[in-house]
């Protein structure tokens, strides 16, 4: 029996390593000067400490260290990264229209969508791509939505709630082509797959510490630096830190532990990436024998080894999620202010709204064990079983009426 609850949300966030605490631990103490101090040691031991983490960092995506610029994580990185490059490389001055077109897609964080909007509103034009039913974005649609005045093309590499894995490499290529520039949010993607940002075609990337079992509020944003030189309109302005890209104070001890956790994650990449696919083949392959009307959600193969994102048709959302209480993970619903909205990304790819508030999305880390995955194929199998013994639609369903021709009684 393993110890409950069982930690099965590690796309929303991950356990910071103990190594990583362990690295971290000293610049709170004693190496706790301020990287900007030049002229005594307690600043050249911080410098030092960040600038190794700068080498960790950059080697694990194939890049310079100098083309490493500190965030406080994808939020910042996406945000930096969008506006910054819209505001550099706008056709037309700021409160005029024609000021330059994006191509992102629907199914973007809301870390790159929002930011994304507010630029449609000062005058950029964007072209939202909408996936297929297997959730991904094309290199073709991608070349059919360029124009000659695109300046940004921001697709993520792995996506959030489903894992579908974008073919990033071929988008590059065609993007850097036309001579656009090309960001991608790789949060979910970078120190769990390989990834070089020159093979890939990449001008910018943003990833996250406490997504790769680091701390929260670091992460960090590539910079191309030649083959093109990206340049980026600053938007946190100060101190002139992060080749003035990101002004203030270092966060010595969170810079240390995203190096650290990057290094983790270099080393341990290809055996946990062989371990957490089989644990998610036979957490699919459990539930979809023991359980019918049940879809994996998203590209049969181009999906991370992480993670999966099932629909149980039949069973009520909040029902289920109540059901599994020793299982953190999270569902196809959205809490916004006023309702229980269904997942705008399960939408996207043609999951209706009833399926939607009726998946989950389980997605396993460094710590998740194959006795935590037999008990969740259990208790979940359980969970949805008994429900539907509840349900006068499945109890239909079984006699072999369609629902979808029912007319139903309007009250
Ligand atoms: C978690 C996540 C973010 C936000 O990252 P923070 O570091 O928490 O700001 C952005 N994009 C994706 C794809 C994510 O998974």
């Amino acid at each position: 029996m393993p110890d409950l609850p069982i930690y099965l949300d590690n796309a929303a966030t991950t356990r910071c390593d103990p190594r990583v605490v362990e690295e971290m631990l000293p610049y709170f103490t004693e190496t706790y000067g301020n990287a900007g101090s030049r002229n005594h040691k307690f600043g050249w031991d911080a410098e030092a400490g960040i600038d190794k983490a700068r080498e960790r960092a950059a080697s694990l995506i194939g890049a310079q260290p100098k083309e490493i610029i500190f965030t406080s994580g994808s939020t910042e990185g996406n945000n930096l990264a969008i506006k910054g490059v819209a505001e550099m490389y706008s056709k037309a001055p700021a409160g005029s229209e024609k000021r330059g077109h994006i191509i992102t897609a629907i199914h973007e964080h809301k870390a790159v969508l929002d930011p994304v909007k507010r630029l449609q509103k000062q005058g950029f034009e964007v072209t939202m791509l909408e996936p297929g039913q297997d959730g991904l974005i094309t290199a073709e649609m991608v070349k059919d939505a360029l124009r000659e005045d695109t300046i940004l093309v921001t697709i993520m590499w792995a996506n959030n709630e489903i894992g579908t894995i974008n073919p990033v490499p071929e988008i590059g290529k065609i993007v850097k082509a036309h001579g656009a520039i090309f960001h991608t949010d790789a949060t979910q993607w970078v120190g769990k797959m390989p990834t070089n940002v020159d093979t890939d075609s990449i001008d910018l990337l943003t990833w996250s510490g406490h997504k790769i079992f680091g701390p929260k509020g670091i992460g960090a944003l590539y910079v191309r630096r030649r083959k093109p030189r990206v340049r980026l309109t600053a938007q946190i302005e100060g101190g002139g830190q992060e080749r003035g890209y990101r002004s203030g104070t270092h966060n010595v001890p969170g810079i240390v532990g995203f190096g650290k956790a990057c290094e983790l994650c270099a080393e341990e990449m290809d055996s946990e990436r062989d371990r957490l696919l089989a644990l998610r083949q036979k957490l699919e392959s459990e539930l979809k024998s023991r359980i019918d009307v049940c879809e994996v959600n998203g590209h049969a193969e181009r999906r991370m080894p992480n993670m999966t994102n099932i629909s149980f048709g039949f069973v009520e959302g909040e029902g289920l999620m109540m059901k599994i209480k020793d299982i953190a993970c999270s569902s196809g619903s959205a809490c916004t202010s006023a309702s229980l909205e269904p997942s705008y990304v399960l939408k996207a790819l043609g999951v209706g709204d009833e399926l939607a508030h009726s998946s989950l999305r389980l997605s396993m880390g460094r710590f998740t064990t194959a006795e935590e995955i037999d008990y969740a194929i259990n208790e979940i199998t359980d969970a949805v079983l008994h429900l539907r013994k509840l349900s006068p639609l499945y109890d239909m369903h079984m006699e072999g009426i369609d629902i979808s021709t029912i007319e139903w009684a309007s009250h």
